[in-house]
């Protein structure tokens, strides 16, 4: 149901565009203005979507076409991603205000190289191995098969919906499953346009459809179908919980991507420039609304001052604006509950005795009136049992804790029921390592951030996630492995049945 003037998208079911009495109005998170709506699925739409995603699977129309064209397929569709740079870019903007150069440069940019990856592990995948023959104790030849789970469902945040997404998609498909991806209602174009352009590219109607809805609905429902055999999810930890008990009715695989309140360790030795440069991209990139942002920033006694300063001096220039326009530094949050959540969290920390370095309020901008704007933010004089250094926030907020010793520092790196990614920053690699060899974190960056390989596992300890996405392992959560055994042993009195049938066969 379409509102006059406004462009309106529809589902993807089954190869066709499938439309909804219900509608989600899309708002440009930078004006607040309402730039397109989107269809709005129902539990009755992520059935038809599984259905559909069932009978392509079972059809073997994906799941058996050999592997090499299903490999030359994904190609066609990652290289079309980057032919579609721009398209995609204003789909993400628009949705999720990101900056033109952070969509280049994250959104959209590491989206073509990952899905090429996937596509080349369509093919390099290691689908059957034999194991050399085993002769003990009877003769047998073994082989170990990987085969593809069956329908997947991808449930997607709106922070980085195309690279997220693909990186349930890629493997997915790459396997021969069929998938269903829900998309969050704010974000759900790029993915759309994702879908429609694999079709185009030979993808058969039904393997990869998409469906929008709340998520406790629609959501829900595909974490609980009978017939999805994975759940892909990224979002926060608490619905990760709760995917987790949705996918246990029917005992689904599960893989989780979820929040995190990422530590990086400054040593004494670390370079101070780099650091504090690093240290502001690591925690203030794309309005801080990234799971894997170093937000706190622990300072050892000797370079605190100094750093803090440092931060404070380059943090004030960065400049809020039209997210499409290529000076600006730093765009909205996503949504006016976003906004308001990061107010309060911030006023949290004052009134327990965290001092405001730099900003510490929402923003206003002008000519964005209505958009949803935060201070680049540093507080420092925080402790980490403080809600600030706890709680995953979400926007432009710098933690900063001040330390004495190496061990008290990786004592507190580690005190936090997150473990998604952890940093050091130092002039002493070897040093540097050591440190990040005791972080609990499925991800430690030296003097880097927001370092993401497609051929590199990317997850969480503790309650960041379970599982890995992207790396070589990408592709064993979207496969059931299977031994098969063929007994090569001739004569009976060879053979070990023995062990139960003692009496000699007459
Ligand atoms: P969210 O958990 O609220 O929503 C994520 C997705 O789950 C959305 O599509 C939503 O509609 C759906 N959903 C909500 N309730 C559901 C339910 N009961 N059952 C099934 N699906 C449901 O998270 P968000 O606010 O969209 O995203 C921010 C969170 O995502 C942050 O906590 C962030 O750290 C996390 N995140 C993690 C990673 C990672 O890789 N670890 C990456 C990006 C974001």
């Amino acid at each position: 149901m379409a509102t006059v003037g406004v462009k309106h998208h529809q589902m993807f079911i089954d190869g066709q565009d499938v439309d909804s009495d219900q509608v989600f109005e899309i708002r440009h998170p930078a004006t607040n203005e309402l730039v397109v709506t989107m269809a709005k699925g129902t539990v009755e739409h992520a059935d038809q979507a599984v259905e559909s995603a069932k009978k392509a699977f079972e059809s073997g129309v994906w799941a058996n076409k050999p592997k090499e064209e299903r490999a030359a397929i994904m190609r066609e569709i990652g290289n079309r991603i980057a032919l579609e740079l721009e398209e995609f870019i204003e789909d993400e903007i628009i949705c999720n205000g990101a900056t033109v150069r952070q969509a280049t440069g994250f959104h959209v940019g590491l989206a073509s190289g990952h899905f090429l990856y996937f596509a080349d592990q369509a093919e390099q995948y290691e689908f059957e191995r034999d194991v050399p023959t085993v002769a003990y104790p009877t003769m047998s030849m073994n082989r170990v098969r990987r085969e593809p789970i069956g329908v997947c469902a991808a449930i997607v945040p709106w922070n980085f919906p195309l690279v997220l997404g693909i990186w349930k998609i890629g493997p997915a498909l790459a396997a021969g499953n069929s998938i269903v991806v829900k998309v969050d209602e704010k974000t759900p174009l790029s993915l759309l346009r994702l879908a429609r352009l694999a079709h185009e590219c030979g993808v058969p109607p039904g393997v990869f459809n998409l469906v929008s809805g709340e998520g406790k609905e629609v959501g829900a429902r595909l974490a609980s179908h009978p017939d999805v055999g994975k759940v892909g999810f990224t979002g926060s930890t608490a619905v990760g919980r709760e995917i987790m008990k949705l996918a246990s009715g029917t005992v689904k695989k599960v893989t989780l991507e979820l929040g995190g309140k990422a530590p990086t360790i400054v040593l004494p030795d670390a370079d101070l420039d780099i650091t504090a440069d690093g240290a502001l991209f690591g925690c203030m990139l794309y309005s801080g609304q990234i799971c894997e942002s170093s937000t706190r920033i622990l300072v050892h006694e000797s370079i605190h001052d100094e750093l803090v300063e440092r931060m404070v001096k380059r943090a004030s220039t960065i400049k809020l604006g039209d997210p499409a326009d290529y000076d600006t530094d730093m765009g909205p949050v996503v949504s006016e509950r976003q906004r308001d959540r990061i107010v309060d969290y911030m006023e949290k920390a004052k009134a327990d005795g965290a001092t405001v370095a730099l900003g510490g309020n929402a923003a206003t901008v002008e000519g964005f009136e209505g958009g949803w704007w935060i201070e680049p933010t540093i507080f420092t004089d925080v402790t980490n049992d403080m809600q600030i250094a706890r709680e995953e926030i979400f926007g432009p907020v710098m933690v900063v804790i001040k330390y004495s010793t190496v061990k008290e520092a990786i004592a507190i790196a580690n005190d936090s029921s997150y473990g998604l990614t952890a940093g050091v920053w130092s002039t002493d690699y070897e040093a540097a390592v050591e440190v990040g060899n005791q972080l609990q974190a499925g991800t430690i960056w030296i003097n880097n951030w927001h370092q993401v390989d497609p051929a590199l596992p990317f997850g969480g300890y503790k309650q960041s996630g379970a599982g890995r996405e992207l790396g070589e392992g990408a592709l064993d959560e979207y496969t059931e492995a299977k031994h098969m055994h063929v007994d090569l042993t001739t004569s009976l009195d060879r053979h070990i049945f023995d062990i139960l049938l003692s009496t000699p066969a007459e």
